[in-house]
């Protein structure tokens, strides 16, 4: 089975170019060599936006259709909306008793938000305990890949603490003991007592090959012994290390290559800012909005000669256009050849070209709503069976089963 890679986004308004280029187009990459399980964060939205109830409401399914507008495929990836699985809840729940209070404040996108969004309220709870919810969030699907631009990778490492910590805590699950037994009774006798060789000199003499020598035992066990699971294999290698069962597993960062996308003014794209264009934007709206687009200040007449470097029009060519149309571009814009409305014909094309099959999937979609909730349904069931056993898992190790 291929790893599996968990995301999510927040469900607080149409998705814009930004989104597409910064996140979803990467999304649909990684279907080809992932299982991926993307979720509609409409929990993490009420972090920010608790007010904002019908926002919320009207996103959850447009951003689905944004999605498979932009590729996602149902077949490949599993979409689910997170408030319909109370598991990550639970799991949060259980997390924050051990989390260390120190642990959230220091997530370095803490205090900057509160500082970037003073116009709301986020000396809250459900704010600070965001980067935990999305601890569980990673952990209750035993994620081993969640693709993250810079600004996250502090939430990937907290979310690798909090499990070693609960595997610390409560790795030993009860009734360890008798299923390791239960596990080299599998064996063949000598293998058993092999392996049991092989712990001793890890553990006691802290013989590193060892180790090795005790998980090949256990690889072998793995490819030959009759009635084995690979729970069997989990037990024994913890058994061997000495760590009892690793109940939750720590995930890894997928770093990929994405581009920050900057909006209509040169600052990041977002919607916050007004200066965004939506992924299904009314091809005339992108053409008035381009158009109005502010370009180099220093360039007031047609006539004088601009510098690309300072027009935010120039970094959308970087992204949309290609190699000859940038070199026009360039050479037009620094010897007064073309004005700058020339300059953003071929931006405003290459935009409306992309948003073409978009739109198309997106009517399909939208003229039958049902099968998008389809979608949804078969994902949530589908992510329910893993988040139930983990959560099974969990409450064993925690000592929760009365
Ligand atoms: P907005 O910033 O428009 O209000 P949001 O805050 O709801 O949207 P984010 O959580 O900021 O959404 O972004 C969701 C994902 O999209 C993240 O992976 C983020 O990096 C990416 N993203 C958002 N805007 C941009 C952008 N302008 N360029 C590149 N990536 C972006
Ligand atoms: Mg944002």
């Amino acid at each position: 089975m291929n790893q599996r890679v968990l995301s999510g986004m927040r469900p607080t308004g149409a998705l814009h170019l930004g989104h597409y280029h910064g996140a979803l187009k990467n999304w649909v990459r990684l279907q080809a060599d992932y299982e991926c399980f993307y979720f509609v964060a409409d929990w993490h939205a009420l972090t920010t936006h608790y007010e904002e109830r019908d926002t919320i409401e009207k996103s959850v399914y447009d951003m689905v259709v944004d999605w498979l507008a932009a590729g996602l495929d149902p077949e490949k990836s599993t979409i689910f909306i997170q408030s319909r699985l109370p598991e990550h809840a639970e799991l949060f729940t259980l997390l924050a008793m051990g989390t260390p209070l120190g642990w959230l404040e220091r997530v370095p996108t803490y205090k900057d938000q509160i500082e970037k969004l003073k116009d709301r309220d986020l000396a809250t709870y459900g704010f600070l305990g965001y980067p935990l919810l999305q601890a569980a969030d990673i952990l209750i699907y035993k994620a081993a890949y969640v693709p993250v631009g810079e600004d996250q990778a502090s939430h990937v490492e907290l979310t690798r603490e909090v499990a070693r910590r609960f595997n610390h805590l409560y790795g030993r699950m009860p009734g360890f003991e008798a299923k390791v037994a239960a596990a080299l009774a599998k064996l063949p006798k000598d293998d058993a007592r092999y392996l049991e060789k092989q712990r001793r000199d890890y553990q006691q003499a802290g013989k590193a090959e060892a180790l090795a020598k005790g998980e090949a035992m256990v690889q072998k066990a793995a490819s030959s012994a009759p009635g084995w699971t690979p729970d069997d294999s989990e037990l024994l290698l913890g058994h061997l290390k000495g760590t009892g069962k690793t109940v939750l597993t720590e995930p890894a960062a997928l770093h990929t290559e994405v581009t920050k996308l900057p909006g209509l003014d040169g600052t990041k794209m977002s919607k916050s800012y007004g200066n965004a264009i939506a992924m299904r934007e009314e091809p005339a709206e992108v053409e008035r909005k381009i158009r109005r687009m502010p370009t180099d200040p220093a360039r007031v007449h047609r006539t004088d000669k601009g510098n690309p470097e300072r027009c935010p029009v120039w970094q959308f060519h970087q992204v949309f256009t290609d190699e000859p149309t940038r070199q026009w571009a360039w050479q037009g814009c620094t010897t007064a050849g073309i004005g700058c409305l020339d300059c953003k014909q071929p931006v405003i094309d290459a935009i409306k070209k992309q948003q073409e099959p978009w739109r198309e999937r997106a009517e399909a979609y939208l003229s039958n709503p049902k099968q998008v909730h389809w979608i949804v349904e078969v994902g949530t069931e589908r992510a329910r069976t893993v988040a139930r056993e983990t959560m099974r898992d969990v409450r064993e190790a925690m000592g929760l089963v009365y």
